[in-house]
């Protein structure tokens, strides 16, 4: 198993349980991936898992499944979406199911109403014919494909005659994902919908419990966790197409009966033996786009900061294209919580991500070292930090005088922590173009994570569970899900 983050964590777990004996690679000094969290002044803030969607159903699923009930807690929290160009602001309150979103959304948008339904509707039948959605649901899941696959989630909306503003507020989860409603397809961008409208949630303690349950759970089961480590690439396949040796970072050798991969599908290229890279395949990882990036700011709010916990979605342009280029108008997530501090202690905090295209700033470099002596980025944090906490008291102005900078990271700063392009965000939907998911043409190689199906960490997981279904086989597969007692 290659990489540790939500989607080798889920792997990991579920070869295990199948009876595999397991060994996980993860080239940092710690696993998680952006499950990690970080200290500063005895507060925990999150690197990549802030909130999620399905919390209560999908997510509690696959906790249980993997053993992880320990980190299956979660507080709803609402989703204030703030139009700054058009001055819509509207609350989706904690607890609000989809059709509540919708019914939110429909009374503030009158004009929209009868376009917005048919979004609505279309991101539920979007869902309900999401493979994998009900783990209790043994029945092999049908991988047709659908309209919703073909057509762009601007073309959709375009020819549902959605209005701008309804168009920006419908489709702020773009966020979530990343990628262009101009390229994505409507299935991969109303699965992460369906999602986010149904019931955020902010996991308790965000991805500590998941990495301290699966450490517990990994000893139990004797998974054999090597961090600090990689693989050398292959050279050669046998004459049966398979690989059975792995040569490893640290100079150890594994007989292997199969490689996973949940790390970037260009590094998986570039560790398959050369022949196997076939032209075609070379093609598929030279397409692969980035995402959208982040800045991160993280502050520490005073005591009496007047603090409710929850999502604030702020964009300042409703055209969700141009935010997700990069370089003009933006988004920013504002994620308010309150967590007890290594004392005991309850402290307010605000995460801040704002879309960033990937690489930025230009020509601050890769050298992590030399970025810290670098006086022009180190400005470049200040003055993003200062300006994205100005935004946030201009739409919660009860917030003035109490917000402090804590933190803040480029989307250079992920590739100190997740080579080699520091996006686990993602690679970006294009509409017509597959994902790598599944076999590759090394015939005992897998490669799963970064959401092929539905992005975030619970799509990473879900994800993992379909590659498991592939690679372990409907039977061994029906069996872990039977043992889990969910069904
Ligand atoms: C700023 C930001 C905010 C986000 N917020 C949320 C959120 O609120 N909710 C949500 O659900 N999702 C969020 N996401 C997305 C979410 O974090 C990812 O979808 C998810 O964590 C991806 O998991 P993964 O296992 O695919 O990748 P990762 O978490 O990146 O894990 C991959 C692991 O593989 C390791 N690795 C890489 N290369 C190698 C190698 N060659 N050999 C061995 N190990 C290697 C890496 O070090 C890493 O530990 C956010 C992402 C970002 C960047």
């Amino acid at each position: 198993m290659v990489g540790s983050g939500a989607g080798g964590i889920a792997l990991s777990l579920l070869l295990a349980r199948a009876g595999r004996s397991v060994t996980l690679l993860e080239i940092q000094p710690e696993i998680g991936g952006y499950l990690r969290r970080f200290t500063r002044c005895g507060v925990r803030f999150d690197t990549g898992y802030h909130f999620s969607g399905g919390c209560t159903n999908v997510m509690d699923q696959i906790m249980q499944v993997l053993g992880l009930d320990e980190a299956r807690a979660a507080d709803p929290i609402g989703n204030r979406i703030v139009l700054q160009k058009t001055g819509d602001d509207i609350l989706i309150p904690p607890r609000s199911t989809f059709r509540g979103t919708e019914e939110v959304m429909c009374s503030h948008f009158k004009n929209d109403s009868a376009a917005l339904h048919e979004i609505f509707d279309a991101v539920n039948s979007v869902w309900r014919d999401t493979p994998m959605r009900d783990l209790s649901d043994l029945t092999p899941p049908q991988m047709d494909i659908s309209s919703y696959d073909i057509r762009t989630v601007r073309d959709f909306c375009a020819s549902a005659g959605l209005g701008e503003a309804a168009a920006a507020a419908a489709g702020s989860f773009a966020m979530c994902h990343g990628s262009l409603p101009c390229e994505a397809s409507m299935s991969f961008h109303a699965r992460v919908g369906f999602a986010i409208f149904d019931d955020l949630a902010r996991p308790v303690g965000g991805g500590d419990p998941i990495i301290a349950a699966f450490r517990r759970q990994a000893g139990r089961l004797g998974i054999d966790i090597r961090t600090g480590t990689t693989l050398l690439p292959f050279t050669e396949t046998d004459s049966d197409g398979e690989c059975h040796t792995a040569r490893l970072s640290d100079g150890s050798c594994l007989d292997v009966d199969q490689v996973f991969f949940t790390i970037h599908p260009r590094t998986v290229g570039s560790l398959l033996p050369e022949k196997a890279v076939t032209p075609p395949l070379e093609r598929r990882l030279r397409r692969l786009r980035e995402s959208t990036s982040f800045f991160c700011a993280y502050y520490f709010l005073d005591d009496d900061a007047p603090v409710t916990p929850g999502l604030i979605s702020y964009f300042s342009d409703n055209d969700l294209d141009a935010i997700l280029r990069g370089g003009g108008p933006y988004s920013t997530g504002y994620l308010l919580g309150r967590e007890p501090d290594a004392g005991g202690k309850m402290r307010s905090t605000v995460a801040a991500f704002r879309t960033m295209a990937p690489g930025t700033p230009a020509g601050a470099g890769n050298d992590r070292a030399a970025r810290r002596t670098d006086s022009a980025y180190r400005e470049f944090k200040e003055r993003l930090s200062q300006e994205i906490a100005d935004d946030l008291v201009r739409i919660a102005p009860e917030l003035a005088g109490h917000l402090k900078v804590a933190e803040s990271g480029t989307p250079l700063t992920c590739r100190d922590y997740d080579p080699p392009t520091g996006s686990a965000y993602g690679v970006r939907n294009v509409c017509g173009q597959s994902r790598l998911c599944g076999r590759l043409p090394v015939r005992n190689f897998f490669i799963a994570g970064h959401g092929a199906l539905v992005p975030g960490v619970m799509g990473t997981m879900l994800t993992s569970f379909t590659v498991f279904r592939q690679a372990a086989g409907e039977e061994l597969y029906r069996k872990v899900i039977r043992a889990s007692g969910l069904c």
